[in-house]
Protein backbone atom coordinates (compact mmCIF):
# COMPACT_ATOMS: atom_id res chain seq x y z
CA UNK A 1 0.00 0.00 0.00
CA UNK A 2 1.19 3.64 -0.71
CA UNK A 3 1.49 5.80 2.14
CA UNK A 4 -0.42 9.27 1.71
CA UNK A 5 -0.07 11.49 4.49
CA UNK A 6 -1.43 15.57 4.38
CA UNK A 7 -0.46 18.98 6.16
CA UNK A 8 -4.00 20.27 7.14
CA UNK A 9 -3.24 23.54 8.96
CA UNK A 10 -5.67 26.39 9.60
CA UNK A 11 -5.09 29.50 8.12
CA UNK A 12 -4.13 31.63 11.07
CA UNK A 13 -1.88 34.09 9.65
CA UNK A 14 1.59 32.63 10.33
CA UNK A 15 3.25 29.50 10.62
CA UNK A 16 4.45 28.38 13.57
CA UNK A 17 7.56 26.52 13.92
CA UNK A 18 6.08 23.48 15.42
CA UNK A 19 3.03 23.97 12.66
CA UNK A 20 6.35 23.33 10.44
CA UNK A 21 7.68 20.37 11.73
CA UNK A 22 4.76 18.68 11.68
CA UNK A 23 4.61 19.19 7.79
CA UNK A 24 7.85 18.55 7.42
CA UNK A 25 7.61 15.22 9.18
CA UNK A 26 4.10 14.42 7.32
CA UNK A 27 5.63 15.06 4.68
CA UNK A 28 9.22 13.27 4.99
CA UNK A 29 7.02 9.86 6.31
CA UNK A 30 5.34 10.05 2.88
CA UNK A 31 8.69 11.15 0.93
CA UNK A 32 10.42 8.61 2.27
CA UNK A 33 7.83 5.55 1.03
CA UNK A 34 7.53 7.39 -2.34
CA UNK A 35 4.66 8.47 -1.64
CA UNK A 36 1.81 10.83 -1.77
CA UNK A 37 1.56 14.68 0.26
CA UNK A 38 -1.53 16.48 0.41
CA UNK A 39 -2.32 20.03 1.52
CA UNK A 40 -5.77 20.87 2.98
CA UNK A 41 -6.78 24.12 4.46
CA UNK A 42 -9.07 23.92 7.49
CA UNK A 43 -10.92 26.91 7.50
CA UNK A 44 -14.18 25.83 8.77
CA UNK A 45 -13.97 27.71 11.99
CA UNK A 46 -15.08 31.03 10.41
CA UNK A 47 -14.32 33.22 13.51
CA UNK A 48 -10.43 32.52 13.36
CA UNK A 49 -10.64 33.92 10.06
CA UNK A 50 -7.18 35.83 8.91
CA UNK A 51 -7.19 36.97 5.40
CA UNK A 52 -3.98 36.31 3.48
CA UNK A 53 -3.61 33.39 5.61
CA UNK A 54 -3.85 30.65 3.10
CA UNK A 55 -1.03 32.18 0.98
CA UNK A 56 1.21 32.53 4.25
CA UNK A 57 0.75 28.92 4.82
CA UNK A 58 1.57 28.06 0.72
CA UNK A 59 4.69 30.61 0.46
CA UNK A 60 5.86 28.61 3.70
CA UNK A 61 5.65 25.52 1.85
CA UNK A 62 7.26 26.89 -0.86
CA UNK A 63 10.16 28.25 0.50
CA UNK A 64 10.85 25.14 2.53
CA UNK A 65 10.95 22.98 -0.38
CA UNK A 66 7.68 20.98 0.88
CA UNK A 67 5.84 20.34 -2.15
CA UNK A 68 2.63 18.57 -2.25
CA UNK A 69 1.18 16.27 -5.04
CA UNK A 70 -2.13 17.72 -4.50
CA UNK A 71 -4.23 20.95 -2.81
CA UNK A 72 -5.43 24.46 -3.39
CA UNK A 73 -3.28 25.54 -6.42
CA UNK A 74 -1.94 22.22 -7.74
CA UNK A 75 -5.40 20.55 -7.65
CA UNK A 76 -5.50 16.38 -7.35
CA UNK A 77 -8.54 14.01 -7.92
CA UNK A 78 -9.46 14.81 -4.58
CA UNK A 79 -10.48 18.84 -4.35
CA UNK A 80 -11.69 21.11 -3.69
CA UNK A 81 -8.64 20.97 -1.02
CA UNK A 82 -10.20 23.86 0.98
CA UNK A 83 -12.60 23.12 3.85
CA UNK A 84 -14.98 26.19 3.13
CA UNK A 85 -15.88 24.94 -0.68
CA UNK A 86 -16.79 21.14 0.62
CA UNK A 87 -19.80 21.75 3.00
CA UNK A 88 -22.21 20.11 0.95
CA UNK A 89 -20.07 16.84 1.42
CA UNK A 90 -19.82 16.68 5.28
CA UNK A 91 -23.66 17.75 5.43
CA UNK A 92 -24.43 14.30 2.97
CA UNK A 93 -21.78 12.41 5.39
CA UNK A 94 -23.34 13.86 8.61
CA UNK A 95 -26.63 13.11 7.35
CA UNK A 96 -25.78 9.19 6.54
CA UNK A 97 -24.45 8.60 10.00
CA UNK A 98 -27.83 10.24 10.88
CA UNK A 99 -29.65 7.73 8.98
CA UNK A 100 -27.21 5.13 10.27
CA UNK A 101 -28.35 5.91 14.01
CA UNK A 102 -24.38 7.10 14.46
CA UNK A 103 -25.31 10.63 14.67
CA UNK A 104 -28.42 12.69 15.82
CA UNK A 105 -29.93 16.12 15.41
CA UNK A 106 -30.29 18.02 18.44
CA UNK A 107 -32.30 20.79 18.73
CA UNK A 108 -31.54 22.36 22.08
CA UNK A 109 -30.94 25.97 22.75
CA UNK A 110 -27.95 27.73 23.64
CA UNK A 111 -30.11 28.78 27.08
CA UNK A 112 -30.21 25.10 27.79
CA UNK A 113 -26.87 24.45 27.50
CA UNK A 114 -25.62 27.48 29.38
CA UNK A 115 -28.15 25.91 32.09
CA UNK A 116 -25.68 22.34 32.01
CA UNK A 117 -22.67 24.54 32.78
CA UNK A 118 -21.18 24.41 36.61
CA UNK A 119 -19.89 27.79 38.37
CA UNK A 120 -16.71 27.58 36.41
CA UNK A 121 -18.45 27.36 33.17
CA UNK A 122 -17.80 23.88 32.21
CA UNK A 123 -19.96 21.24 32.08
CA UNK A 124 -20.98 18.72 28.61
CA UNK A 125 -23.92 18.06 26.77
CA UNK A 126 -26.60 15.40 28.45
CA UNK A 127 -27.77 13.80 25.78
CA UNK A 128 -30.83 15.33 25.78
CA UNK A 129 -32.16 14.78 22.38
CA UNK A 130 -30.16 11.43 21.72
CA UNK A 131 -33.34 9.81 21.65
CA UNK A 132 -36.30 12.35 20.12
CA UNK A 133 -38.50 9.96 18.41
CA UNK A 134 -38.70 10.43 14.60
CA UNK A 135 -42.27 12.31 14.70
CA UNK A 136 -40.81 14.84 17.44
CA UNK A 137 -37.73 15.63 14.94
CA UNK A 138 -39.98 15.89 11.80
CA UNK A 139 -41.83 18.32 13.64
CA UNK A 140 -38.93 20.33 15.10
CA UNK A 141 -37.61 20.64 11.59
CA UNK A 142 -40.74 21.52 9.54
CA UNK A 143 -40.76 24.21 12.63
CA UNK A 144 -37.34 25.14 11.36
CA UNK A 145 -36.27 25.15 15.15
CA UNK A 146 -32.48 25.48 14.57
CA UNK A 147 -30.46 22.34 14.79
CA UNK A 148 -27.26 20.45 15.24
CA UNK A 149 -26.15 17.66 14.76
CA UNK A 150 -24.05 15.54 17.03
CA UNK A 151 -21.66 12.01 17.33
CA UNK A 152 -23.87 9.09 19.24
CA UNK A 153 -21.18 7.98 21.12
CA UNK A 154 -21.42 4.80 22.67
CA UNK A 155 -21.98 4.61 26.36
CA UNK A 156 -20.49 1.69 27.54
CA UNK A 157 -17.14 -0.09 26.87
CA UNK A 158 -14.05 1.80 25.57
CA UNK A 159 -11.80 2.92 22.48
CA UNK A 160 -8.23 2.42 21.70
CA UNK A 161 -6.36 2.76 18.83
CA UNK A 162 -2.15 2.21 18.86
CA UNK A 163 -0.27 5.51 18.06
CA UNK A 164 3.16 4.89 15.81
CA UNK A 165 4.75 7.35 18.46
CA UNK A 166 2.79 7.24 21.77
CA UNK A 167 2.16 3.04 21.91
CA UNK A 168 -1.85 2.27 22.67
CA UNK A 169 -4.39 5.09 23.92
CA UNK A 170 -7.30 3.72 25.61
CA UNK A 171 -10.75 5.88 26.23
CA UNK A 172 -13.83 4.94 28.48
CA UNK A 173 -16.59 5.78 26.10
CA UNK A 174 -18.50 6.88 29.20
CA UNK A 175 -15.97 10.11 29.08
CA UNK A 176 -16.67 11.00 25.61
CA UNK A 177 -19.60 13.41 25.10
CA UNK A 178 -21.67 13.54 21.99
CA UNK A 179 -19.67 16.32 20.17
CA UNK A 180 -21.02 18.51 17.91
CA UNK A 181 -20.23 17.06 13.82
CA UNK A 182 -22.61 20.00 12.00
CA UNK A 183 -23.31 23.22 13.55
CA UNK A 184 -26.28 25.25 13.66
CA UNK A 185 -24.96 27.55 10.51
CA UNK A 186 -23.96 24.96 9.06
CA UNK A 187 -20.47 24.44 9.26
CA UNK A 188 -18.80 21.47 10.38
CA UNK A 189 -16.59 21.35 13.44
CA UNK A 190 -12.90 20.21 12.64
CA UNK A 191 -13.69 16.98 15.07
CA UNK A 192 -16.22 15.35 11.86
CA UNK A 193 -14.81 17.43 8.83
CA UNK A 194 -11.46 16.37 8.99
CA UNK A 195 -12.20 12.53 9.44
CA UNK A 196 -14.68 13.02 6.38
CA UNK A 197 -11.39 14.41 4.54
CA UNK A 198 -8.86 12.06 5.36
CA UNK A 199 -10.81 9.49 4.28
CA UNK A 200 -12.47 10.84 0.70
CA UNK A 201 -8.87 11.98 0.58
CA UNK A 202 -7.46 8.70 0.88
CA UNK A 203 -5.03 9.66 3.95
CA UNK A 204 -3.28 6.36 5.05
CA UNK A 205 -1.10 8.21 7.63
CA UNK A 206 -2.37 10.83 10.13
CA UNK A 207 0.79 12.86 11.49
CA UNK A 208 -0.13 16.25 13.80
CA UNK A 209 0.78 17.68 16.72
CA UNK A 210 -0.43 15.49 19.83
CA UNK A 211 -2.48 17.69 21.55
CA UNK A 212 -5.41 15.54 19.34
CA UNK A 213 -3.97 12.56 20.97
CA UNK A 214 -6.63 11.80 23.60
CA UNK A 215 -9.71 13.39 21.17
CA UNK A 216 -8.61 10.58 18.66
CA UNK A 217 -10.81 7.49 19.99
CA UNK A 218 -13.56 9.95 18.73
CA UNK A 219 -12.10 9.79 15.52
CA UNK A 220 -11.73 6.51 15.29
CA UNK A 221 -15.56 6.14 16.54
CA UNK A 222 -16.49 7.64 13.35
CA UNK A 223 -14.33 5.79 10.73
CA UNK A 224 -15.77 2.77 12.47
CA UNK A 225 -19.55 4.19 12.43
CA UNK A 226 -19.07 4.58 8.08
CA UNK A 227 -16.94 0.94 8.14
CA UNK A 228 -14.25 2.77 6.80
CA UNK A 229 -10.72 1.51 7.96
CA UNK A 230 -9.06 3.65 10.14
CA UNK A 231 -5.61 5.36 9.30
CA UNK A 232 -2.32 4.79 10.88
CA UNK A 233 -1.82 7.89 13.94
CA UNK A 234 1.55 9.91 14.29
CA UNK A 235 1.33 12.22 17.20
CA UNK A 236 3.97 14.52 17.55
CA UNK A 237 4.97 15.76 20.99
CA UNK A 238 5.21 19.20 21.84
CA UNK A 239 7.56 21.94 20.67
CA UNK A 240 9.09 23.55 23.90
CA UNK A 241 11.33 26.58 24.62
CA UNK A 242 13.59 27.43 27.48
CA UNK A 243 13.26 30.76 29.36
CA UNK A 244 16.04 32.61 30.93
CA UNK A 245 15.26 30.88 34.53
CA UNK A 246 15.80 27.70 32.38
CA UNK A 247 11.91 26.56 32.59
CA UNK A 248 10.63 24.46 29.73
CA UNK A 249 7.34 25.52 28.60
CA UNK A 250 5.36 25.06 25.00
CA UNK A 251 7.31 26.95 22.38
CA UNK A 252 5.85 30.47 22.67
CA UNK A 253 6.81 33.86 21.62
CA UNK A 254 8.45 34.82 24.92
CA UNK A 255 10.75 32.64 23.93
CA UNK A 256 11.86 34.45 21.00
CA UNK A 257 10.69 34.18 17.29
CA UNK A 258 7.91 31.60 16.85
CA UNK A 259 7.16 31.75 13.17
CA UNK A 260 8.73 30.79 9.96
CA UNK A 261 8.53 34.08 8.51
CA UNK A 262 9.66 35.88 11.55
CA UNK A 263 13.34 33.53 11.54
CA UNK A 264 13.20 34.70 8.06
CA UNK A 265 13.61 38.15 8.35
CA UNK A 266 15.79 37.57 11.39
CA UNK A 267 18.48 35.89 8.86
CA UNK A 268 17.72 32.93 8.74
CA UNK A 269 18.04 30.53 5.57
CA UNK A 270 14.99 28.35 4.98
CA UNK A 271 17.38 25.73 4.49
CA UNK A 272 18.62 25.93 7.71
CA UNK A 273 15.19 26.28 9.62
CA UNK A 274 14.08 23.20 8.07
CA UNK A 275 17.22 20.83 8.90
CA UNK A 276 17.34 22.48 12.42
CA UNK A 277 13.93 21.52 12.37
CA UNK A 278 13.89 18.19 11.08
CA UNK A 279 15.70 16.70 14.33
CA UNK A 280 14.04 18.24 16.96
CA UNK A 281 11.79 14.93 17.37
CA UNK A 282 13.24 12.88 15.31
CA UNK A 283 16.96 11.37 14.74
CA UNK A 284 18.71 9.46 11.81
CA UNK A 285 19.37 5.68 12.59
CA UNK A 286 23.38 4.91 12.34
CA UNK A 287 24.81 7.77 11.69
CA UNK A 288 25.61 11.13 13.47
CA UNK A 289 25.66 13.36 10.48
CA UNK A 290 23.60 16.37 11.47
CA UNK A 291 23.53 18.41 8.07
CA UNK A 292 20.89 17.22 5.81
CA UNK A 293 19.42 18.69 2.49
CA UNK A 294 15.55 17.99 1.80
CA UNK A 295 16.69 15.37 -0.72
CA UNK A 296 18.75 13.48 1.88
CA UNK A 297 16.00 13.70 4.66
CA UNK A 298 13.46 12.13 1.91
CA UNK A 299 15.88 8.83 1.74
CA UNK A 300 16.83 9.08 5.52
CA UNK A 301 13.81 9.74 7.42
CA UNK A 302 11.32 6.88 9.56
CA UNK A 303 9.13 6.64 11.52
CA UNK A 304 11.42 5.02 14.36
CA UNK A 305 13.29 7.77 14.62
CA UNK A 306 10.56 9.60 16.37
CA UNK A 307 10.77 10.53 19.92
CA UNK A 308 8.01 11.08 22.33
CA UNK A 309 10.07 13.02 24.51
CA UNK A 310 9.11 17.00 23.74
CA UNK A 311 11.98 18.98 22.23
CA UNK A 312 13.46 22.28 23.18
CA UNK A 313 13.76 24.68 20.72
CA UNK A 314 17.22 25.82 20.93
CA UNK A 315 18.04 29.37 19.21
CA UNK A 316 21.67 28.88 19.70
CA UNK A 317 21.94 26.04 18.31
CA UNK A 318 19.69 26.87 15.04
CA UNK A 319 21.83 29.73 15.13
CA UNK A 320 25.03 27.63 14.69
CA UNK A 321 23.39 25.81 11.72
CA UNK A 322 22.31 29.14 9.99
CA UNK A 323 25.83 30.24 10.40
CA UNK A 324 27.56 26.62 8.69
CA UNK A 325 24.84 27.12 6.06
CA UNK A 326 25.62 30.53 4.89
CA UNK A 327 29.35 29.72 5.24
CA UNK A 328 27.90 26.52 2.36
CA UNK A 329 26.54 29.13 0.05
CA UNK A 330 27.91 29.50 -3.20
CA UNK A 331 29.13 32.90 -3.63
CA UNK A 332 26.14 33.77 -5.90
CA UNK A 333 23.36 33.23 -3.74
CA UNK A 334 25.32 34.35 -0.66
CA UNK A 335 25.24 37.82 -2.48
CA UNK A 336 21.72 37.78 -3.37
CA UNK A 337 21.12 37.98 0.30
CA UNK A 338 23.93 40.27 1.20
CA UNK A 339 23.99 42.65 -1.44
CA UNK A 340 20.80 44.23 -1.19
CA UNK A 341 21.17 44.55 2.72
CA UNK A 342 24.69 45.97 2.50
CA UNK A 343 23.61 48.59 -0.77
CA UNK A 344 20.79 49.74 1.93
CA UNK A 345 23.23 50.67 5.05
CA UNK A 346 26.21 51.57 3.07
CA UNK A 347 26.87 54.66 2.40
CA UNK A 348 27.76 55.85 -1.86
CA UNK A 349 31.37 54.96 -2.26
CA UNK A 350 31.96 51.52 -0.42
CA UNK A 351 33.15 48.71 -2.19
CA UNK A 352 29.72 46.77 -1.51
CA UNK A 353 31.51 43.08 -3.01
CA UNK A 354 34.39 43.38 -1.50
CA UNK A 355 32.64 44.14 2.01
CA UNK A 356 30.24 41.23 1.41
CA UNK A 357 33.57 38.83 0.54
CA UNK A 358 34.99 39.85 4.27
CA UNK A 359 31.12 39.34 6.21
CA UNK A 360 30.88 36.00 4.35
CA UNK A 361 32.10 33.61 6.98
CA UNK A 362 31.88 36.11 9.79
CA UNK A 363 27.88 36.02 10.12
CA UNK A 364 25.61 33.99 11.92
CA UNK A 365 22.54 35.16 10.69
CA UNK A 366 22.02 37.46 7.86
CA UNK A 367 20.48 40.39 10.21
CA UNK A 368 24.17 40.52 11.62
CA UNK A 369 25.60 42.09 9.07
CA UNK A 370 24.25 45.32 10.29
CA UNK A 371 25.83 44.90 13.74
CA UNK A 372 29.33 44.13 11.88
CA UNK A 373 29.22 47.19 8.98
CA UNK A 374 28.53 50.22 12.24
CA UNK A 375 32.37 51.34 11.41
CA UNK A 376 31.62 51.74 7.70
CA UNK A 377 28.28 53.40 8.03
CA UNK A 378 29.93 55.93 10.13
CA UNK A 379 33.33 57.16 11.71
CA UNK A 380 32.95 56.10 15.43
CA UNK A 381 33.91 57.82 18.23
CA UNK A 382 38.03 57.25 18.51
CA UNK A 383 39.45 55.91 21.42
CA UNK A 384 42.82 56.49 21.92
CA UNK A 385 43.66 53.16 23.36
CA UNK A 386 43.16 51.55 19.99
CA UNK A 387 46.45 52.80 19.40
CA UNK A 388 48.33 51.27 21.77
CA UNK A 389 49.19 47.22 20.75
CA UNK A 390 51.76 45.42 22.73
CA UNK A 391 52.37 42.63 20.31
CA UNK A 392 53.17 45.30 17.49
CA UNK A 393 54.95 47.64 20.00
CA UNK A 394 52.94 49.99 19.09
CA UNK A 395 51.66 53.53 20.93
CA UNK A 396 49.60 57.29 19.66
CA UNK A 397 52.82 58.55 19.18
CA UNK A 398 54.16 55.60 16.98
CA UNK A 399 50.90 55.49 15.18
CA UNK A 400 51.25 58.87 14.09
CA UNK A 401 54.68 58.79 12.65
CA UNK A 402 53.60 55.85 10.47
CA UNK A 403 50.36 56.87 9.57
CA UNK A 404 52.39 60.86 8.83
CA UNK A 405 55.03 58.29 6.76
CA UNK A 406 52.75 56.24 4.79
CA UNK A 407 49.74 59.07 3.71
CA UNK A 408 52.24 60.76 0.76
CA UNK A 409 53.07 57.48 -0.72
CA UNK A 410 49.41 55.59 -0.49
CA UNK A 411 48.49 59.11 -2.02
CA UNK A 412 50.54 57.87 -5.30
CA UNK A 413 48.71 54.33 -5.31
CA UNK A 414 46.49 54.13 -8.39
CA UNK A 415 45.25 50.78 -8.40
CA UNK A 416 43.45 50.65 -5.31
CA UNK A 417 43.15 46.74 -4.66
CA UNK A 418 44.13 44.61 -1.64
CA UNK A 419 47.39 43.11 -3.17
CA UNK A 420 48.58 46.15 -4.15
CA UNK A 421 47.92 48.18 -1.07
CA UNK A 422 49.34 45.60 0.15
CA UNK A 423 52.50 45.61 -1.43
CA UNK A 424 53.04 48.85 -0.83
CA UNK A 425 52.51 49.17 2.81
CA UNK A 426 54.91 46.28 3.63
CA UNK A 427 57.37 47.84 1.12
CA UNK A 428 56.92 51.45 3.32
CA UNK A 429 57.45 49.06 6.52
CA UNK A 430 61.02 47.56 4.96
CA UNK A 431 61.73 51.03 4.00
CA UNK A 432 61.04 52.43 6.92
CA UNK A 433 62.41 49.96 9.39
CA UNK A 434 58.83 49.38 11.09
CA UNK A 435 57.36 46.00 11.64
CA UNK A 436 54.67 45.08 9.08
CA UNK A 437 52.05 44.23 11.68
CA UNK A 438 52.93 47.90 13.38
CA UNK A 439 51.93 49.56 10.04
CA UNK A 440 49.34 47.50 9.22
CA UNK A 441 47.92 48.05 12.71
CA UNK A 442 48.48 52.09 12.43
CA UNK A 443 46.45 51.94 9.46
CA UNK A 444 43.63 49.67 10.30
CA UNK A 445 42.87 51.16 13.12
CA UNK A 446 42.99 54.84 11.81
CA UNK A 447 40.42 53.61 8.99
CA UNK A 448 38.67 51.33 11.05
CA UNK A 449 38.31 53.05 14.10
CA UNK A 450 37.49 49.78 16.03
CA UNK A 451 39.85 47.11 17.26
CA UNK A 452 38.31 43.80 15.91
CA UNK A 453 37.55 43.83 11.88
CA UNK A 454 35.63 41.68 9.69
CA UNK A 455 39.42 41.80 7.21
CA UNK A 456 42.81 43.42 7.85
CA UNK A 457 43.99 47.13 7.03
CA UNK A 458 44.50 47.07 3.12
CA UNK A 459 41.04 44.94 2.59
CA UNK A 460 39.54 47.78 4.76
CA UNK A 461 40.88 50.34 2.27
CA UNK A 462 39.53 48.39 -0.84
CA UNK A 463 36.28 48.31 0.77
CA UNK A 464 36.31 52.08 1.58
CA UNK A 465 38.09 53.19 -1.43
CA UNK A 466 40.76 55.55 -2.22
CA UNK A 467 39.14 58.89 -1.35
CA UNK A 468 37.32 57.87 2.28
CA UNK A 469 40.67 55.86 3.26
CA UNK A 470 42.50 59.05 2.69
CA UNK A 471 40.14 60.89 4.67
CA UNK A 472 39.93 59.03 7.50
CA UNK A 473 43.95 58.66 7.98
CA UNK A 474 43.94 62.31 7.50
CA UNK A 475 41.22 62.55 10.23
CA UNK A 476 43.10 60.18 12.53
CA UNK A 477 46.66 62.49 12.53
CA UNK A 478 44.83 65.52 13.34
CA UNK A 479 43.27 63.98 15.96
CA UNK A 480 46.11 62.09 17.26
N1 LIG B 1 -6.40 22.12 11.46
C1 LIG B 1 -5.81 21.38 12.52
C2 LIG B 1 -4.74 22.20 13.17
O1 LIG B 1 -4.21 23.10 12.55
C3 LIG B 1 -5.20 20.14 11.93
C4 LIG B 1 -5.01 19.02 12.87
C5 LIG B 1 -4.79 17.75 12.06
O2 LIG B 1 -3.74 17.69 11.41
O3 LIG B 1 -5.65 16.90 12.04
O4 LIG B 1 -4.44 21.99 14.32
Amino acid sequence: MSIVTRFAPSPTGFMHIGNLRTALYSYLLSKSKDGKFILRIEDTDQVRLVEGATDVIIKTLEMTGIDYDEGPGVGGDHGPYIQSERLPIYKEYAEKLVESGHAYYCFCTAERLESLKDENGIGGYDGHCRDLSKEEIEKNLAAGIPYVIRQKMPLEGSTSYTDMVYGEVTIENAELRDQIMIKADGYPTYNFCHVVDDYLMGVTHVVRGNEYLTSTPKYCLLYDAFGWERPTYVHLPLLMGKDDEGNVSKLSKRHGAVSFQDLVNNGYLPEAIVNYIALLGWSPKDTNEEFFTMDELKKVFSMEGLSKSPAVFDYEKLRWFNSEYIKKLPEESYEEKALPILTELCPKGINIKKLGALLHTRIATFAEIKDQIGFVVERLPMEEDLYTNKKNKTTPEICKEILEGCLPMLEGVSDWSNDTLFASLKQFAEDTERKAGAVMWAVRVAVARQAVTPGGATELMEVFGKEESIERIKFAIEEL
